[in-house]
């Protein structure tokens, strides 16, 4: 039995294959405490989670989260959100915005496909993409459905990835505004998977932007990369998180299984204590 919390999980609100309600009973039969849920941009899976938790008194610890897909230079910079008010007025307004840009640019991708010669629409791609939050992993998912590729990995090297032929770039949206987005929705901004950023440099400019934790433990990262990024969450005082990224059977993409990688009660208990040393309420 595990004693531990994953703080990093994808639902059908964004790229997840699991809804809400299946993602917290898939936690609660591995044998986790606790769970939260960060969907790309969309607070919608939270509250439909929370409620199942409550309703039905289960036995789980839900903790609400977002993850905000940013880039620094040329440079993927995911930054996780945890305890946010999922009613923030601010936040929610942005996150339409970023919604309707998602949208746009999954529209312009299909476009470029196509100039490509290849078969696949835009209503394949929308029926894949469940809830609110669109992307590349659903345009992914359509092409391997029309045989071009056999996982999503495949298909972001050869047609999305940056620089393949049915790449577009994302909208304007850089680590700082996420990291004051959160802060202003009373949540603790910290930083995912930082093993996955090539320049350590632009860790270390993220951390002085304000980011308050580092998402130390998670499947991609290595003994080593764990042991480094402790050290720099010692040097500059910051709070230690981890999290599988899990997104759900049949995802194609699901690098890991729900729990892969998870925090003790311990390091949750840090986090919480951050929330009331600084005045913040979840709601
Ligand atoms: P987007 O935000 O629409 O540009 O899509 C980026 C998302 O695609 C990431 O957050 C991951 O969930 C997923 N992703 C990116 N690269 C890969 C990859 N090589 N294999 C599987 N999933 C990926
Ligand atoms: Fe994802
Ligand atoms: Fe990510
Ligand atoms: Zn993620």
């Amino acid at each position: 039995m595990l004693e531990e919390y994953d703080l990093h999980v994808h639902t059908t609100a964004s790229d997840g294959t699991l809804t809400p309600c299946e993602v917290i009973d898939e936690a609660i039969s591995a044998g986790l405490k606790g769970l939260a849920i960060t969907d790309h941009d969309t607070v919608a899976g939270l509250t439909p989670a929370q409620q199942y938790v409550e309703q039905n008194d289960l036995p789980l610890v839900f903790i609400p989260g977002i993850e905000l897909n940013t880039e620094a230079g040329d440079e993927e910079v995911h930054i996780l959100g945890y305890f946010i008010n999922p009613d923030n007025a601010a936040l929610n307004q942005h996150l339409q915005d970023i919604r309707t840009a998602r949208y746009n640019r999954t529209l312009q991708m299909v476009n470029r496909l196509q100039d490509a010669g290849m078969v696949i629409s835009f209503d394949q791609v929308q029926t894949l993409a469940k809830g609110e939050s669109m992307g590349r992993p659903h345009v992914a998912r359509a092409l391997i459905q029309n045989g071009y590729v056999s996982s999503i990995k495949e298909a972001f090297d050869k047609y999305i990835g940056r620089g393949r032929p049915g790449f577009v770039p994302r909208y304007k949206f850089v680590p700082a505004e996420a990291i004051e987005l959160i802060n202003n929705a009373g949540g603790i901004p910290v930083l995912a998977h930082p093993g996955l950023i090539k320049e350590r440099e632009k860790i270390i400019e993220v951390i002085r932007l304000g980011i308050k934790g580092l998402e130390v433990y998670y499947p991609e990262h290595s003994l080593e990369q764990q042991r480094d990024l402790i050290k720099l969450a010692e040097h500059y005082n910051l709070l230690i998180t981890g999290g599988s990224d899990y997104h759900g059977p049949g995802s194609e993409e699901s690098r890991a299984s729900i729990g892969a990688s998870t925090i003790s009660f311990d390091l949750l208990k840090q986090i919480e204590l951050h929330l009331t040393s600084n005045g913040c309420t979840a709601r």
